[in-house]
């Protein structure tokens, strides 16, 4: 009975909340128990727990009640996974098992024939910590997840996999994981690894009939792999590694690993892999917006010693969408040649060095691409975006599109009008001027811009 009640509470909030917010935080969620003063909503972990917390609370107390289930007090917990072992839920504060390193262990290691990397925090790239990361709405959870792996590994989210485009900060962040971890924990045995060096020693060990690979990969307490998306159509790897990655497991050693994509989009993973690559968090980073893309020039120039100022920054995050690595990239292309001229960097400098690459790629976004992508996006189809219905869950696509047209391709007014089919601009200016307004205030709102533009740009 209940489970019919928030059935069709999810089925009103279906309609008001745009799908890929919806699937994210919602479609799971179930109640898991009833009484006269509290109702329980499970969830799939925990930071759709905050989120449902924060964003949705109102709305979902509001249609409990039009539903007829009331109650003074609504609880949001993290459900029971499905799967034989769970372990985000798992309540265990066990620290990791950590046995100090043995010289014979490290001597085994440092002496390994092959071309597989030593093992130990060496492997590691000073480079990347988490204070030099740049946190905003693009990665902010991919960042906390991190930070609370660093805090307690093998604890709480086993594997920890993170998943985003190029140059979005993967290696950064789980290095930096890394890095953290032999700071607060110097006897640790750290070990990353890109999936590609994994496979070749793999490779190796076989066909040299080399000894140790399992022991290698098997006795470390953070094993960071990166790249897994190299695993793909790589049956006998794929068979190694879920063998490293239970004894590992069990062992409560913590796992990180990266991927250009969600376990589930891998190509050819066998099921066990992605099953267990489900087990823990995937959580993935995505495009950063304009706001990040400021914050992150301005503090890189610091970092150089350099102040840039505020148009000069406006210019790189204005024009370099792509990633971060390119827009680093961009940003020292700017402080080299101001240094080399000896000159102040600024934005007709930049403008003179970008602007020549920018033209060297191709980058022409039509109005109708904008329309395609913002409707598939939201899984319509672009003539219902282009029509005149009023439904909501059509209303905000079409919101959006306008939006799109307006900043990325700098249409006119009348212009988003004609190109959404509508004679009147004064729908076309209202909806650019909610979107800016509500995208301030929204986060979600804000990842969604982010990825219709990434899906535009690439
Ligand atoms: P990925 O592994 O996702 O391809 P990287 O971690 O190699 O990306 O990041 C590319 C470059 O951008 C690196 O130099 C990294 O330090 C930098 N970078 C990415 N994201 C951030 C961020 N949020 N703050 C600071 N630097 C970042
Ligand atoms: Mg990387």
């Amino acid at each position: 009975m209940q489970q019919n009640v928030w059935q069709s509470v999810l089925g009103e909030l279906e309609l008001t909340i745009p799908k890929p917010s919806f699937d994210t935080f919602l479609k799971d969620t179930e109640i898991l128990s009833q009484t006269h003063d509290e109702i329980t909503i499970g969830v799939r972990n925990v930071f759709i727990r905050n989120t449902v917390e924060k964003r949705y609370h109102e709305q979902i107390k509001q249609l409990l009640v039009k539903n007829g289930l009331t109650a003074p007090k609504i609880t949001y917990v993290q459900k029971p996974s499905q799967g034989k072992k769970t372990v985000i839920n798992r309540e265990t504060t066990t620290p990791l098992n950590r046995t100090p390193i043995s010289s014979s262990a490290v001597d085994d290691l440092l002496s390994s024939p092959s071309s597989a990397p030593t093992v130990h925090t060496n492997t590691l790239n000073p480079r990347y910590t988490f204070s030099n990361f740049i946190v905003g709405s693009s990665n902010d959870l991919a960042y906390s997840a991190c930070q609370a792996v660093a805090a307690n590994p093998g604890v709480k989210y086993n594997p920890l996999f993170l998943y985003g485009g190029v140059g979005l900060g993967k290696t950064h962040l789980m290095q930096a994981v890394g890095n953290e971890i032999a700071k607060t924990q110097p006897d640790s045995r750290i070990l990353y690894i890109s999936t590609e060096t994994f496979v070749q020693d793999f490779l190796d060990s076989i066909r040299f009939k080399k000894k140790g690979f399992s022991t290698k990969y098997r006795n470390v307490d953070v094993l960071i792999i990166d790249d897994m998306q190299f695993i793909s159509g790589k049956e006998k790897t794929q068979e190694e590694f879920f063998h490293t990655f239970n004894a590992l497991h069990q062992n409560n050693k913590q796992i990180i690993i990266s991927s250009d994509k969600p376990p589930k989009s891998i190509p050819t993973l066998t099921e066990r892999l992605r099953s267990r690559f489900e087990w823990g968090m995937a959580i993935d980073i995505q495009l950063p917006d304009y706001e990040m893309r400021c914050a992150i020039v301005e503090a890189k120039a610091s970092l150089s010693g350099v102040q840039l100022d505020n148009p000069t920054i406006e210019y790189l995050a204005t024009n370099i969408k792509t990633n971060v690595r390119e827009l680093e990239g961009a940003l020292n292309q700017l402080l080299a040649y101001a240094e080399m001229r000896g000159v102040a960097p600024d934005a007709s400098i930049a403008e003179g060095l970008i602007g020549s690459a920018r033209q060297s790629r191709p980058q022409h976004v039509t109005p109708k691409q904008v329309i395609d992508k913002t409707a598939r996006y939201f899984s319509l189809d672009s003539t219902e975006i282009c029509s005149a219905k009023r439904d909501k869950h059509i209303v905000f696509p079409r919101q959006i599109a306008m939006y799109l047209l307006r900043s990325e391709l700098h249409l006119s007014f009348p212009k988003i009008a004609q190109e959404l089919g509508r004679k009147d601009h004064t729908t076309a200016i209202h909806s650019v001027e909610k979107i800016e307004k509500a995208s301030k205030l929204d986060t979600i709102l804000r990842e969604q811009l982010s990825e219709i533009r990434e899906r535009l740009y690439t």
